[in-house]
């Protein structure tokens, strides 16, 4: 019998961001449903939104995120997401994830160079429904890098936590309703304490 500490259910953005903060605390143990990169996060094209420049406030992206959500955005949820945007694109990039950095040239909506602030040489875009450039992006992929990093980060544990983390792939035919048919998809020995 398969025992844990913390069973990590889906290995998206949130799971395994889960995954890498629970193993500083015991063994995690991640199941997925088909390979462990398969997720919504790996697909997402487009960039990903948080307050990282000096003259971008936590006021105006919450103001932003409500106005586009028609007030129907629970407004404590919005706040915690605009408040640890900045923290969470942080861990991202401390476990390895690579984002566009800002480049001393012209935007195609700009007359003139723009040299980042406060937003560490990242490249922050300006896209629909936001008053401020705060949009990182990793090109046209960003969700694949950061579920690249994500997943290597969990697997070779480049995390400061040092307990065990293990994967688990469901059966493709199992339902999330079923009790979890766990089946190891392989084992590796990429560092002492993960394994597959
Ligand atoms: C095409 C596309 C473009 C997008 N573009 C953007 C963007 O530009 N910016 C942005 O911020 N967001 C974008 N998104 C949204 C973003 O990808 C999601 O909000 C985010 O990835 C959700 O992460 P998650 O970890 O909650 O879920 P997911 O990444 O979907 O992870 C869910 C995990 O659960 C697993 N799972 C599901 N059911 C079961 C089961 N029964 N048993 C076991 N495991 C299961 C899945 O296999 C997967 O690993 C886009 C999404 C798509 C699809």
């Amino acid at each position: 019998m398969l025992t844990c500490d913390f069973l990590v259910i889906g290995s998206g953005v949130a799971g395994l961001s889960f995954a890498l903060e629970a193993a500083a605390h015991g063994e995690v143990i991640v199941v997925t449903k088909r390979s462990r990169d398969e997720s919504n996060t790996k697909y997402a094209q487009g960039g990903i939104a948080a307050v990282l420049d000096a003259t971008d406030s936590f006021g105006a992206h919450v103001k932003d995120t409500l106005d586009a959500g028609a007030g129907l955005n629970h407004v404590r949820a919005v706040e915690l997401c605009v408040r640890e945007g900045p923290e969470r694109i942080g861990m991202l990039q401390e476990i390895g994830a690579e984002f566009d950095r800002a480049q001393a040239t012209a935007h195609a909506d700009e007359s003139s160079p723009r040299l980042p602030t406060s937003s560490g040489g990242l490249d922050l875009h300006l896209e629909g429904g936001h008053s401020a450039r705060r949009i990182v992006h990793a090109g046209d992929m960003t969700g694949r890098e950061i579920e690249r990093a994500l997943v290597e980060a969990v697997t070779t544990r480049r995390t400061s936590a040092s307990s065990t983390s293990t994967w688990r792939s469901t059966s493709s035919r199992s339902r999330s309703t079923a009790a979890p048919r766990c089946a190891p998809a392989r084992t590796c020995s990429t560092s002492s304490t993960a394994r597959w």
